[in-house]
């Protein structure tokens, strides 16, 4: 899309999270997936008009230099919540089903031992989810229409008409909500605020037995105190795909524990979101240099301006 329209240059930084630094090439537009684009890399672009990113996530952008300048950052929103959310399920069917450890039993010669492994339904489950967003909002629609559980949300962001939309019940508060869920399932981006969201006292909360998936970003749920919630028991099952430390550091306690079925942050790499990433945030780019304002995309647009918009440099 972009070769037939523009002249491309490839970073040399394949696949890399690599810092591109003041050598920024004489640019109009950068594309990003992982490569960190620094302040000195935007300051020293003159011809700059815009940065694409594959996502949501801008944390490998000095978005403060590029807001200095008035240079949008764009990012593909629509383009990954549907992985995430099926991840979600996946996560959740193979705690619930012992899919893991079943897999395991059939390989080794165990297939008689199944009785051990008494599965859960969903069907019937409350599960709670917390975040309605994008990502929230569309797990709660699929538990409710497909798989029959009663979903309670709870976002203080948004009015309790737009969660009841989303399929959920609200929650007035998170202990509320805590209380009354036999899954949780987390959807809220890390932020000082939401550091440590779901920490020991809010763990302890959850009813004996139930099961916590993580697909958010690590740091939301205090990873310390879930370590010790699923030693005690008192959460049964994990599901978690995001960490504090990316990858977990060796000899991580999870490691050892059967009860948790772990991924390495893939929950959004699915062959569609891949295409629908790059398919959006190329278009981003084409429609911002070709004129469209990057505040007030047109009709249908993929992408969106992440943040306020900023008074232009005088
Ligand atoms: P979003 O911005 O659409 O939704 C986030 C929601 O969280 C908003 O509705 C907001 O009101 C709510 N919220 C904020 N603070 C809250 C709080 N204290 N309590 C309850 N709700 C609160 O975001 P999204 O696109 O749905 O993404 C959600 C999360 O998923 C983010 O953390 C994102 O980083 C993560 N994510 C993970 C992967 C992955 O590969 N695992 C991929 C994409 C996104």
């Amino acid at each position: 899309m972009l070769r037939d329209a523009t002249e491309v240059v490839s970073g040399p930084w394949p696949g890399a999270a690599a810092e591109l630094g003041a050598a920024l090439p004489d640019v109009h537009a950068v594309l990003l997936r992982t490569a960190s684009l620094g302040t000195e890399a935007i300051e020293g672009s003159r011809s700059l008009r815009v940065i694409a990113r594959h996502g949501v996530g801008v944390d490998n952008v000095a978005v403060e230099a590029a807001a200095r300048r008035s240079i949008p950052v764009l990012i593909t929103p629509e383009a990954n919540l549907r992985s995430v959310a099926e991840h979600v399920f996946a996560l959740m069917l193979a705690v619930s089903r012992n899919l893991i450890r079943a897999d395991r039993m059939v390989r080794e010669g165990r297939f008689t031992s199944r009785d051990r492994l008494l599965g859960r339904e969903l069907f019937g489950e409350t599960l709670g989810v917390v975040g309605l967003g994008r990502i929230g909002g569309e797990v709660a629609r699929m538990a409710a229409q497909g798989f029959g559980m009663r979903v309670l949300g709870y976002d203080p962001w948004l009015p309790p008409d737009r969660i009841r939309e989303r399929g959920a019940e609200p929650a007035e508060t998170l202990p509320d909500l805590l209380r009354a869920c036999d899954l949780l399932t987390v959807h809220v981006p890390l932020s000082g605020e939401t550091r440590g969201l779901l920490g020991r006292r809010e763990l302890a909360l959850m009813g004996a037995g139930s099961i916590l998936i993580q697909t958010s970003r690590g740091g939301v749920v205090d990873e310390a105190a879930m370590v010790d919630a699923l030693r005690s028991g008192h959460i049964a099952g994990a599901g978690i795909d995001v960490y504090e430390t990316e990858p977990p550091p060796p000899g991580h306690p999870f490691f050892s524990m059967e009860q948790v079925v772990l991924t390495p942050h893939t929950a959004a790499l699915t062959e569609q979101a891949m295409r629908r990433m790059a398919v959006d945030a190329a278009q981003g780019i084409l429609d911002v240099l070709g004129g469209a304002d990057p505040y007030d995309p047109p009709d249908g647009a993929r992408w969106q301006a992440f943040g306020p918009v900023a008074e232009p440099e005088t």
